[in-house]
C-alpha cells in the first residue's frame, strides 16, 4: 500500500485560484485506506473548497487512481469532468501523473507520497514516483522530474537535452520537453520561472 499524507489544505489553494470548473479524482484503494483520498475525505475537500469560494464542478471515485487509462474512463463515471478547467488528484504521485497524462487540463495531487509501505497488490510506477514525501507535481501539471528524469533536474533541462530526447535514457523523451510542451499548451508556461528550492527529505 502506498503511503500517503494530506497537504495542508492552504498549500492546495493556490492551483485552484482562478479555476471555475474544479474537479476531483479519488482514489478507492490505497488513499482510501490511508483516509487521504475516499469518499469521505473527497466530501470533504469539496466542502473545505466551497467554504472558500471555489465549489467544484464533480469528482469521481475511479478504483485506483493509478489504474485510470483513459479520459473516458473517467467520463464514463461523470461527464461533467469534460468541463473541468483543472483537477485535483486525491491519490498517489503515480496516481496523479496517470491522470496528468490523460487530459490536457492543469492537474495536481493533493497528498504528499511518502513510501510503499508494504506491498499489497498495489505498486505505484518508479517512473511517475520515487515518492519522495514533498510532492510538487502540481507545478508541472502532473509531470514529476524528480522520478522521471534520471538527475531529478527540478529547474530545466540539463545540458544534455537534445531534440526532446533525454541524453541519459536516450528512447525516452527529456522529461523537461514534455513539461514544457504541457504548460505550453495550458498556457501555463509562466509558472516555469518560479525556482524549486531543494526538497526536506527530513521525515
Ligand atoms: S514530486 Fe514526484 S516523486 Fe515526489 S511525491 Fe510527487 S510525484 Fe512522487
Ligand atoms: S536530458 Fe532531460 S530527462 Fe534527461 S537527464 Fe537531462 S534534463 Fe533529465
Amino acid at each position: 500500500m502506498i503511503i500517503t499524507k494530506t497537504k495542508p489544505f492552504e498549500e492546495i489553494l493556490p492551483f485552484v485560484e482562478g479555476r471555475k470548473n474544479i474537479f476531483i479524482v479519488g482514489c478507492n484503494v490505497c488513499a482510501a485506506k490511508m483516509k487521504t483520498g475516499g469518499e469521505p475525505e473527497v466530501l470533504e475537500l469539496a466542502d473545505r473548497l466551497a467554504t472558500a469560494g471555489h465549489p467544484i464542478l464533480g469528482w469521481v471515485m475511479p478504483t485506483a487512481a493509478c489504474s485510470v487509462r483513459s479520459f473516458d474512463h473517467l467520463v464514463e463515471k461523470n461527464e461533467k469532468i469534460k468541463d473541468a478547467d483543472c483537477i485535483l488528484v486525491m491519490g498517489c504521485g503515480s496516481g496523479t501523473s496517470v491522470v496528468s497524462s490523460v487530459t490536457d487540463v492543469p492537474v495536481t495531487g493533493t497528498n504528499d507520497t511518502m513510501s510503499l509501505g508494504g506491498c499489497l497488490g498495489v505498486n505505484p510506477s518508479e517512473n511517475l514516483c520515487v515518492m519522495c514525501g514533498e510532492c510538487n507535481i502540481g507545478d508541472f501539471s502532473g509531470i514529476c522530474p524528480t522520478s522521471r528524469c534520471p538527475k531529478s533536474q527540478m529547474n530545466g533541462p540539463c545540458g544534455g537535452s537534445k531534440n526532446g530526447k533525454c541524453e541519459v535514457m536516450r528512447e525516452n523523451d527529456c522529461v523537461w520537453y514534455l513539461i514544457e510542451k504541457k504548460m505550453d499548451s495550458i498556457h501555463l508556461m509562466p509558472m516555469l520561472q518560479d525556482i524549486q528550492m531543494p526538497k526536506n527529505h527530513k521525515v
